[in-house]
């Protein structure tokens, strides 16, 4: 240890590289202290089991739950390693001989737990080859998750930090893989071939360890710098410390790989990603990242002024000229605004006691008029001389589709009446959103020129579940499955297009399964296409094909995920 006029320096082992700047918090080891002991009756057996075995569900689902967010960060060795934590919640240490120890040591279900946990580590610190008795820090990671179910005051400080570095025994690959606020790490002990390390990497997360921890305790809450490059850790720094560190910051670098505009699964398919854009900032990416179109421009979102009503003529024309100019010749399916229910946009209050179920989207538009209208007449004149791809949301059925095609074509003629150009062609697609249009995806086939598949407000239409219900809202269920090839079916017999555009279509778990569907055309975020591309060209169609024929026999959403993870992993 040196120590200057203010500034604590550490050296430690450097285990993962880069700097990180932040507020430490010292997370204390989980002790005796922390948990009850008692006796049980031999009556109380079955209820304490009970309980045992939701703090073992509840864990279960926090991993699942993990682990669909890891995809999306694209980082698969956190992936692999939490589906081993979700495999070993079967073992039998954590099933019938934990279960048949509640029955014999007739103590509550944590003191047991422990109990079993701590002879197992006896075994473990056991084993000479020093592999093997790293892998203990994921049981004891995993006991720890069921101990928080079971005793939820435990540890709850970690649920609640941002933008801090954490100062622990020993790091465990779920803290490292869970919480995105944090930028750094410190630990007493933990060597680079951890599972905790190999995340803390793949994250670009800085990590040093070898610390002796102690010395860090006095400086909770205090300034550090975490120097992952060489190991460094220094606790209150000086100012012109903090500013050489300061420079030194870099973000980490990930999906630095560009795909072609169109790519192809290992048998020579072609998929097309383009993306969702509700910012006009983010279009000239579109060309850096080689993509082919915006499958979903989210117009409701593109006026400042946050309400549509008083959104002029003029403004939106040149608004969309920019777009349109920014976007090159690319393709955009230009939504028409999508507003009222849960997303605003609008000052027209509604006095519906259920918006989310009344006047919404289309319904909406082809209630008021004047801005369906004032918004076609403002998307043509913009378009003049182009191709135009009209996107129209939350169609319930053929009758409401050909209203707004009446208006549509009416406000073309008048255009042309008035002598203005109006675009080359126009193309008028349905989002497919709610139930009713899968159903009648035959019908709305006939009369559409495209579709374009809603998942997020299907899966909330079709389960009764907000998109914000973490618990209820699940994509991957089969009924939304069943869904997506019905309407694929109807799109083939009739010839046009069909893409995804909710959330799924960027999450790479659910790339073959889409494509297995027949799906060729996906939309999503700018940051996650390179993901969905990288997706596509590690699966052929017959495997899609085949995870698609599994899924749609799946009894349930976590059933699907399950599927679609191991085909992950094993990728
Ligand atoms: C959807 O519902 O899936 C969709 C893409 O539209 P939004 O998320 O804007 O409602
Ligand atoms: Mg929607």
């Amino acid at each position: 240890m040196q120590e200057t006029s203010e500034q604590l320096v550490l050296q430690g082992l450097a285990v993962s590289e880069g700097i990180a700047i932040g507020v430490v918090l010292l997370i204390e080891e989980l002790t005796d202290d922390h948990f009850p002991v008692f006796s049980i009756s031999t009556s109380q057996v079955a209820e304490e089991i009970g309980r045992y075995r939701r703090a073992v569900d509840s864990s279960r689902k926090d991993l699942e739950k993990l682990q669909y967010n890891l995809v999306q960060e694209g980082s698969k060795e956190a992936v692999t390693i939490i589906n081993t934590h979700i495999q070993m919640l079967e073992d039998p240490i954590m099933t019938t001989i934990m279960e048949e120890k509640i029955g014999a040591m007739l103590h509550n279900t944590e003191h047991v737990f422990r109990t079993v946990i701590a002879d197992y580590e006896k075994q473990f610190k056991s084993i000479p080859d020093e592999f093997f008795r790293q892998r203990f820090t994921d049981v004891k990671d995993l006991s720890n998750r069921i101990l928080r179910h079971l005793h939820p005051k435990v540890n709850h400080e970690i649920d609640e930090v941002s933008n801090t570095i954490l100062i622990l025994d020993e790091l465990t690959p779920s803290l490292t893989a869970e919480h995105s606020s944090i930028l750094g790490f410190i630990t007493r002990s933990g060597g680079g071939t951890s599972h905790a390390a190999l995340i803390a990497r793949a994250k670009g997360i800085p990590y040093v360890s070898n610390i002796n921890i102690d010395e860090l305790r006095p400086f909770s809450g205090k300034i550090a710098i975490v120097d992952g490059n060489e190991g460094k850790v220094i606790v209150d720094p000086s100012d012109e410390e903090l500013a050489r560190y300061q420079d030194r910051i870099v973000s980490p670098k990930k999906n630095e790989q560009q795909y072609p505009v169109r790519v192809n699964t290992k048998d020579g398919a072609h998929a097309d990603v383009w993306a969702n854009i509700e910012d006009i900032s983010d279009i000239r990416a579109l060309h850096e990242l080689e993509i082919g179109g915006i499958g979903l421009l989210r117009s409701e979102f593109l006026s400042s002024k946050n309400d549509i009503e008083s959104f002029s003529e003029e403004d939106q024309i040149s608004l969309y000229s920019e777009i349109i100019e920014k976007a090159l010749n690319l393709p955009i399916y230009f939504r028409v605004f999508d507003v009222g229910g849960d997303k605003s946009f609008s000052s027209i209050t509604s006095s519906e006691s259920n918006p989310a179920l009344g006047i919404r989207s289309l319904r909406f538009l082809l209630r008021y008029k004047e801005i369906f209208e004032r918004q076609i007449r403002a998307i043509l004149q913009a378009s003049c001389n182009k191709e135009l791809y009209l996107l129209l949301p939350l169609v319930t059925d053929v009758f409401e589709l050909l209203e707004a095609k009446k208006i549509i074509y009416q406000v073309k003629d008048d255009l042309l009446e008035k002598g203005l150009k109006i675009p080359q062609s126009i193309k008028i697609g349905s989002m497919i959103e709610i139930p009713s249009a899968v159903i009648l995806s035959d019908q709305l086939a006939k009369e559409s020129d495209f579709f374009s598949i809603g998942t997020n407000d299907l899966t909330q239409y079709t389960l009764a579940a907000d998109r914000s219900n973490s618990d209820l809202y699940k994509p991957a269920h089969p009924s939304i499955l069943r869904m997506i090839d019905v309407v694929v079916k109807s799109a083939n017999q009739q010839g046009i297009k069909v893409s995804v555009c909710g959330e799924i279509a960027s999450n790479p778990l659910f790339t073959p399964l889409l494509f297995g569907l027949g799906i060729r055309h996906f939309s999503s975020p700018l940051r996650y296409i390179p993901l969905v591309k990288e997706r596509i060209t590690q699966f052929s169609s017959q495997e899609a094909e085949s995870i698609a024929k599994r899924a749609l026999a799946c009894i349930s959403a976590d059933e699907v995920t399950r599927l679609l993870t191991d085909s992950y992993v094993r990728s």
